[in-house]
């Protein structure tokens, strides 16, 4: 039997070229020049789409776009700059038309224990991957709402599913855009945004290495909880973040997916 006879209704509209296409897509990836951010980036291009990448740094983004080639650009800019993101989201839609898909993928990390955490250093981590992802999503939606068409997605992590120790703050951040999830897409879903998660779990990248140090020990702790017997790969990410931008997951909004090797599973 044909695709076409089996999906007689669904035909009209996706077929198996199309369902993950993103074909003319233009997607904004914060903290793109590096890391997971980049693999989400390369994973989007080879699907069709257009990616903008943003980090503090100008550097890495050169090269990085240098590497993804002409259907990227990139805009240096410091998500913590919270009064800078309805500018940034201005000026990408001026220059290369409406922004399709958000990823909220910039992120800090700091290992110490709950008690040696300054002031300082909990609001960093919270500017950074809480009040920045929300003031910038607040910018695209604003605009994806009007237009009734969007998809957003946030970079959870396991940091926000079970206790880990000497994260206080950054499992507060990402708790708090799980949260985020699942109220932004009660509010959004009637005019056909969509907003998800990806919590992914241990991405060989160099916050993962910072966060194990050179500690074998640590390392063979990870892979033992990690079903699946390996770290996974920043494309990873990348390949869960098209999915859940894609149409094949046009009746998927307010979950959270775990890209863990099998991590939240328990042991
Ligand atoms: P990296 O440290 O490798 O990359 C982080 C990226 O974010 C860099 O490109 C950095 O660029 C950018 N960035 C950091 N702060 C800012 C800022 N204020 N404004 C703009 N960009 C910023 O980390 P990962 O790739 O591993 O992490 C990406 C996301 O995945 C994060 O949200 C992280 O919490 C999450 N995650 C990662 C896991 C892992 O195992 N690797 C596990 C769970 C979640 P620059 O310094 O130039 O600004």
């Amino acid at each position: 039997m044909t695709e076409r006879a089996i999906f007689t209704e669904e035909s009209k509209h996706i077929s198996h070229n199309t369902a993950f296409a993103l074909t003319n897509k233009l997607c904004l990836i914060t903290g793109g020049g590096s890391g997971i951010g980049f693999d989400i980036a390369k994973c989007m291009i080879f699907s069709g789409a257009k990616v903008v990448i943003t980090g503090r740094r100008e550097e890495p983004l050169q090269v990085a776009v240098a590497e993804l080639g002409e259907n990227a650009h990139y805009i240096v800019n410091d998500v913590t700059d919270l009064p800078s993101l309805d500018g940034l989201v201005n000026e990408i839609e001026s220059n290369y038309g409406p922004i399709d898909i958000l990823v909220n993928n910039a992120g800090v990390n700091m290992k110490r224990p709950a008690l040696e955490v300054s002031d300082e250093d909990f609001n960093r981590i919270i500017q950074t991957n809480l009040s920045a992802v929300f003031a910038l999503t607040r910018a695209c939606a604003t605009r994806m709402l009007a237009r009734k068409s969007g998809s957003i997605i946030m970079i959870s992590s396991m940091a926000a599913y079970y206790g880990i120790d000497r994260v206080v703050a950054y499992a507060a951040s990402k708790s708090g855009v799980e949260g985020m999830v699942k109220v932004l897409a009660s509010e959004f879903s009637p005019q056909n945004v969509r907003i998800n998660a990806i919590a992914p779990g241990f991405i060989e990248t160099s916050m993962m290495k910072t966060a194990m140090g050179s500690d074998p020990d640590r390392m063979n702790r990870a892979l033992n909880r990690t079903p699946i017997g390996k770290f996974g790969k920043p494309s990873d990410i990348g390949w869960a973040a098209v999915f859940l931008a894609s149409e094949a997951a046009r009746y998927i909004t307010g979950v959270s997916l775990p890209v863990d090797g099998g991590n939240s599973i328990g042991f």
